[in-house]
């Protein structure tokens, strides 16, 4: 595969960093407080007034996975119980629950929008089931409106796997608000928004926020800019349990302060993407995306299309094509069932997941991130349209 020299290389996502961004940076590293601090508690209440939810309690960490393992120990999975999620995802939604010692049990997903299918999880709740987590695949909500009322006639925790879906709203509710045990949002470098690495952790529990609270820094029951800041300077704190490193630092909260100013006119530079790649590959052997339900709102973090059978190319071909005309795609997932780890720790199948399979064989992520300009749109569009149509 070669590309072209003269044309620039589109790739499938960039971070949008701003001047604002990196002012705060600055002023943060000058600041004499680089660890979790000031800028990390205004990040958590910026957060919170985001979701609009005054019952919210926002904590950061420093990636979805760790608020992931978070939520989950703070709701008691361990050794013996069995944790529900889809195998249409990326790994770090299940190795968490191996972290804690719990089996993870996939399900496959609903052929229309690619998202967890809610008939599957009630078909695989068995009496150790403790909970289920859905994803917003591409960022467009999941079922929740079947889901939640399962889960709460099974006595399961709901733990939403929130990766893609900052904004996404759900039945018009901002999803992080909805009635499930907790949210995790992630701000790695491709997310709809960054921090470079980063999470965040959303409950209205208050029990579950304070477990998370104690274990995101080492098992303390105050965190370091609690001790320093006090009224009382303490140099005294104790360690109530065996807890992890997973605070987000100010350097990132700094940028994730002026991120999420942005991140609705992200979201409507990601939509209107979307609507030209699907206007432009309407009449071709292809299905485009799901739309969401009702007027709701799409987070966009994914661009995914899907071949028809009828189309001159296969996937791995198309991806080459394009490779070829200088533009990166991804595959989003290689599913979990057909990964060695997963595949034979539970000896799982592809026929076992006959909608994800199908889907995986036939998709791909085409480029999608906001300072994509118009003429780099349509060099995709082009391209596609000349491999398949
Ligand atoms: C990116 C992603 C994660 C992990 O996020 P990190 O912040 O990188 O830990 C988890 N789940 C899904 C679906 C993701 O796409």
């Amino acid at each position: 595969m070669t590309t072209t020299p003269s044309i620039p290389f589109i790739p499938f996502a960039l971070p949008d960093i701003g001047d604002d961004e990196i002012a705060e940076v600055v002023e943060t590293l000058k600041s004499g407080w680089i660890t979790t601090g000031p800028k990390t508690r205004r990040f958590e209440q910026d957060f919170s007034a985001f979701l609009g939810d005054a019952g919210l309690h926002a904590m950061a960490v420093n990636s979805a996975t760790a608020g992931l393992h978070l939520a989950l120990e703070a709701s008691g999975i361990g050794p013996g119980d069995e944790v529900i999620t889809t195998t249409h995802t990326f790994t770090a939604t299940a190795e968490v629950v191996r972290y804690l010692g719990a089996d993870v049990v996939l399900v496959d997903i609903d052929p229309a929008t690619l998202c967890i299918d809610v008939a599957a999880v009630e078909a695989a709740i068995t009496p150790r089931t403790k909970a289920v987590m859905p994803v917003h695949y591409a960022g467009l909500a999941a079922d929740m409106a079947t889901l939640l009322p399962l889960a709460r006639r099974h006595g399961l925790k709901v733990i939403e796997d929130a990766a893609h879906a900052l904004p996404t709203t759900c039945g018009g509710q901002l999803v992080g608000t909805l009635e499930s045990d907790a949210t995790v949002f992630s701000f790695y470098a491709n997310k709809t928004m960054t921090t470079g690495e980063g999470g965040m952790v959303v409950t209205r529990d208050a029990a579950l926020a304070k477990r998370i609270q104690v274990m995101r820094l080492h098992g303390i029951n105050r965190d370091a800019f609690d001790r320093f800041t006090a009224k009382v300077p303490s140099w005294y704190y104790e360690v109530i349990a065996p807890g992890f490193k997973y605070n987000l630092t100010d350097i990132a909260s700094a940028i994730g302060i002026h991120q999420l100013k942005r991140a609705h006119a992200f979201q409507q530079a990601r939509a209107d993407i979307a609507a030209r790649y699907d206007a432009a590959f309407a009449d071709l052997p292809v299905i485009t995306p799901p739309q969401p339900l009702h007027g709701d709102s799409h987070a966009w973090h994914l661009y995914v299309l899907r071949l028809d059978d009828e189309a001159r190319l296969t996937r791995d071909e198309l991806i080459e094509g394009l490779y070829a005309a200088g533009i990166g795609c991804s595959v989003h997932y290689i599913p979990l069932h057909l990964q060695p780890y997963w595949r034979d720790r539970y000896q799982l199948q592809a026929q076992q997941f006959p909608h994800s399979q199908h889907a995986y064989e036939r998709m791909l992520s085409l480029p999608l991130y906001t300072r994509m300009g118009p003429a780099e749109v349509q060099r995709v569009i082009d391209a596609v349209r000349a491999l398949l149509g």
